[in-house]
């Protein structure tokens, strides 16, 4: 047993606690029903149900007029192996107590307070009065070891772990469910050496390698700590083989990146993103994480220098109240769906569109700013593709034409799709930027769908007969330029030669060479934001001098700006979210005992 604050944790599931009718008692003890001037309770044997892991958990409990005689939990269906030890001794330990004022079993947090919340309501019910009831309700500070800020992959690893590691968690998140981006996507994973993806397929060392060699496209490693990237790569199979133990299920598949071998790990059924989210919240509760939704942290409480815990507001109950902490872990994901922060740190992406949550608002970063947190100096978009603004029938995945900026220049490997948008963002005037086709070497559908377009005068398409027409239309500063450009690019098409600027293999050129041809107009997505506040790898928040922040810890997209430079590679964020947030977990657990 551990000592908590269990009447406060206990109390937000008053909310949710279903009492019975009246007193179930049996006849005998009905005239003792009638109140008594001088007794605590009014005695007799009455019922209440609360919420427990796994469905309700009713409590039967038998008062004397001065005391609680006897606490009986007389249906429940908890998971045996963790709530076995709760089931028998809070019981016991609420009569020797008389009050509920006792320990939770560690583990089993979520069954300890549903007995106990359950057991409170059989003392209103009889009369009695229960201390600090309802103190998440009632909007009353409460306490615990660890508060997790955010719900999304990462939110819930670091939960997971610090509970495993038999730290007390409350995790809070705003939204009125959990899991964050990871419930809009596939949620691939980049992880090798494991059960589903051998050595053979690729080994760890090639992962490296290959994971540099995409976020550093057009750039340098100025912005990536090798040491964090190749800690990823060496946690990935201990990673899966966690999930896995978790009871998920991968198989193995690709992407369509340059170079990808079949080294991402999606969930066997089809239930990507929200099957690994369901399934780390039933972890997490399993675990003892009480999960607050529709909960969000307002400010970070600091006690010279050092994070005590939090302030929150819920929604529901329309209160504010601290939750007090030794740790606090933010895993409150990136601000992609905040225009004010975008604008801010990368005042490009005012042409990009967001797919990330809408949970995604970055407001806890300024947070930890406030108690000295300091930000990555490089702040970019985790970039996921092309768009334009307006419908035009056309498959562009199945059309990559030639790229190039404003000034009619091509600008980078067009079959690194996760790179182009990223260099775009950080030079703002190539957004927006044109994909040039023409109209031999795409599919006859797609000319159908672009001469359409042109006939409707939409404005993001421009159809030529020459390149150098072409150019002049979409007001293509440098003529002469483009034109050396596209023919530099087709020369190498259907040969296995790579195109001589920017190293598109020969079997993936689609040649620009046969008119008319076409310029569409695109602006990139993006998928949520690279960057965030610093941590060092063991998770801890870092100050402007690289000292650690006592008490905070980050994980997942909230601080992922040491992850990656120019570029990004798919399946490498859901990565980080459990390898970061379990980092993290584990060493706020071992701080807050002292470890
Ligand atoms: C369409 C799409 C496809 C993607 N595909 C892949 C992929 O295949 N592979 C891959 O690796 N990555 C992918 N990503 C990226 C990846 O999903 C995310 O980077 C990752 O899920 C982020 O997880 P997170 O826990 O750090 O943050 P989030 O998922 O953003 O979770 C943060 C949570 O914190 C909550 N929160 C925010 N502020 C507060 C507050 N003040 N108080 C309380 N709660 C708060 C939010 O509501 C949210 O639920 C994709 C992203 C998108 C959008």
């Amino acid at each position: 047993m551990k000592k908590c604050c269990c009447m406060l944790l206990c109390a937000v599931l008053l909310a949710g606690c279903t009492s019975t009718s009246a007193p179930a008692t049996d006849g005998t003890t009905s005239p003792e029903m009638t109140p008594s001037t001088a007794g605590i309770y009014q005695a007799g044997t009455y019922t209440a149900t609360a919420d427990g892991n796994n469905g309700p958990l009713t409590v039967q409990v038998t008062f004397s007029t001065s005391a609680i005689e006897q606490v009986e939990v007389t249906e429940q269906s908890e998971t045996e192996s963790i709530a076995s030890e709760a089931l028998e001794s809070i019981p016991a330990a609420i009569v020797e107590a008389q009050s509920t004022e006792v320990d939770t079993v560690s583990g089993a947090t979520v069954t300890s307070n549903a007995i106990l919340s359950a057991v409170n309501d059989c003392i209103e019910q009889a009369g009695g009065t229960v201390e600090s009831e309802s103190a998440f309700a009632q909007g009353e500070d409460v306490s615990t070891q660890i508060v997790v800020v955010g719900g999304g992959l990462a939110g819930l690893s670091a939960a997971l772990s610090a509970a495993n590691q038999g730290s007390e968690v409350i995790l809070v998140e705003k939204q009125g469910q959990v899991g964050g981006s990871a419930l809009l996507t596939g949620a691939g994973i980049y992880a090798t050496e494991t059960d589903v993806v051998p050595a053979s397929v690729e080994t760890q060392d090639e992962m490296y390698e290959h994971i540099l060699d995409m976020i550093d496209d057009g750039g340098t490693l100025d912005h990536v700590d090798t040491d964090r990237i190749r800690h990823l790569v060496d946690e990935s199979d201990d990673i899966i083989a966690w999930l896995e133990s978790l009871g998920m299920e991968f198989s193995a598949g690709s992407v369509g990146i340059l170079n990808a071998k079949e080294h991402y790990h999606s969930l066997a059924d089809g239930s990507s993103g929200p099957g690994q989210v369901a399934i780390m919240e039933e972890a997490a509760k399993e675990a003892g994480v009480q999960i607050l939704l529709n909960t969000q942290c307002v400010a970070l409480l600091d006690d010279n220098g050092t994070v005590t815990g939090i302030t929150v507001e819920d929604s529901n109950a329309n209160t504010t109240y601290n939750i007090n902490a030794q740790a606090v872990i933010l895993a409150a994901g990136g601000y992609a769906q905040n225009e004010e922060m975008m604008r801010r740190y990368m005042p490009a992406s005012l042409y990009s569109t967001t797919l990330a949550n809408i949970g995604a608002t970055g407001e806890v970063i300024d947070q930890a700013l406030a108690v000295g947190a300091s930000l990555y100096p490089y702040q970019f978009m985790l970039a996921c593709g092309t768009s334009t603004d307006v419908s035009i029938g056309l498959n562009m995945a199945a059309a990559t034409g030639a790229f190039v900026n404003s000034n009619g220049r091509r600008f980078c490997n067009e079959h690194r799709l996760w790179q182009i948008d990223a260099e775009m963002v950080n030079n703002a005037d190539l957004a927006p930027y044109y994909v040039i086709y023409d109209s031999t070497h795409i599919s006859q559908e797609n000319v159908a769908a672009l001469d359409a377009a042109v006939a409707d005068h939409n404005p993001y398409v421009i159809k030529a007969d020459t390149l150098e027409e072409l150019a002049r239309k979409a007001d293509l500063k440098d003529v002469e330029g483009f034109v050396q450009d596209l023919e530099n690019y087709s020369s190498v098409a259907g040969t296995d030669q790579l195109d001589p600027d920017f190293g598109v293999p020969g079997d993936r050129v689609v040649a620009v060479t046969d008119g008319p041809f076409y310029a569409v107009i695109v602006y990139p997505i993006n998928a949520g934001t690279i960057g965030g506040i610093r941590t060092n790898i063991s998770g801890e928040v870092l100050d402007a001098e690289d000292n650690a922040i006592a008490g905070l810890y980050a994980a997942g997209e909230i601080s992922n700006g040491d992850l990656y430079d120019n570029g990004y590679i798919s399946g490498t964020s859901v990565l980080n979210c459990y390898v970061a947030g379990r980092d993290a977990g584990n060493s706020a657990a071992a701080y807050v005992s002292g470890n």
